[in-house]
């Protein structure tokens, strides 16, 4: 089926996960997934859960290991912490979505769209982590021209932020290791590869679970790149806050209300929990 045609059926909400470098928008954004394949099995949905997760930053890092002109414009730019420009942004957002929405809706026919019910069925569900991060790239999600999401619908949007205190964000990202080809996080605190004991030196051989190859630190998690991160991350996130307060549309989760958990060092364990329990997340998700 063509692009436009299934732009038309099937319409988009998008949850967007804002918060620091190493926030845990990635560990938080599994949980869900998990979570949400779940429900669809529970729903007899062919065990086919209608939600995307997209990692705009796991996109880029794509491009660049596979040397594409993307991976080529942007390779550098990245490894200093600053942001990627707008219109580049922009431009693999769309070309993500749609891929996405292709992939998860491609059996759906046009006689189909009529029935009411089965458009409801054909909702399609964006967790976005890691975008926007700038006020110009929150606008066009919403841009009628550009028609992401249904600016005219009000529950099409969602934002939640990560509170995340700086010395944990510190101490996690220096304790992430990744398995380059596949992108796969490890954390040596609270999810090491299999063949890894406290005792070892982190460089000393560390190795992805599947494959059994060697893992890397990303290389924007050096220290100082780091510092540069989270230097652009608080210059970008207040007017941010801002503007999805300014709408209603931000929630914040800090998972203070799991202190067990928090003690634990498990603060996206509990963030995850406060989400689950959140009236107004549910009701957002429907009945994904
Ligand atoms: P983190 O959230 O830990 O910074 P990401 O993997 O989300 O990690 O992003 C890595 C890098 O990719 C960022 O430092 C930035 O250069 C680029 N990037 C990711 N998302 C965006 C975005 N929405 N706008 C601009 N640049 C981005």
């Amino acid at each position: 089926m063509c692009v436009g045609t299934l732009s038309s059926l099937v319409r988009t909400r998008a949850l967007v996960l804002l918060g620091a470098p190493g926030g845990g928008k990635g560990t938080i954004s599994k949980h869900i997934l998990k979570w949400s394949g779940k429900q669809a099995h529970f729903q007899g949905d062919n065990a086919r859960s209608r939600l995307s997760h997209l990692s705009i930053g796991d996109v880029l890092r794509s491009n660049v290991e596979r040397g594409t002109p993307l991976g080529q414009q942007v390779g550098e730019l990245m490894k200093t912490g600053a942001l990627v420009n707008d219109s580049l942004i922009l431009n693999c957002l769309s070309d993500e979505v749609m891929r996405l929405k292709a992939e998860k809706f491609q059996d759906v026919g046009e006689s189909s769209a009529k029935a009411k019910e089965e458009q409801e069925k054909h909702m399609h569900y964006l967790l976005l982590d890691g975008f926007p991060r700038t006020v110009p790239q929150a606008e066009f999600l919403v841009s009628p021209e550009v028609g992401i999401v249904d600016a005219q619908d009000s529950s099409s949007q969602l934002a939640v932020q990560l509170d995340v205190p700086v010395e944990e964000i510190v101490e996690r990202i220096s304790s992430r290791w990744i398995h380059r080809p596949t992108g796969r996080t490890y954390n040596l605190q609270y999810n090491p590869p299999r063949a890894w004991s406290a005792e070892r030196d982190p460089k000393d051989g560390l190795v992805d679970d599947e494959t059994g190859e060697p893992l890397e630190r990303r290389p924007d998690d050096e220290p100082e790149v780091v510092d540069a991160r989270l230097r652009t991350y608080v210059e970008n996130q207040q007017p941010l806050l801002e503007f999805f307060t300014s709408q209603d549309r931000l929630i914040r989760f800090s998972g203070s209300t799991f202190p067990d958990l928090v003690g634990q060092g498990k603060r996206s364990d509990a963030i995850v929990q406060e989400m689950l329990v959140n009236e107004r997340l549910n009701n957002f998700w429907g009945v994904l």
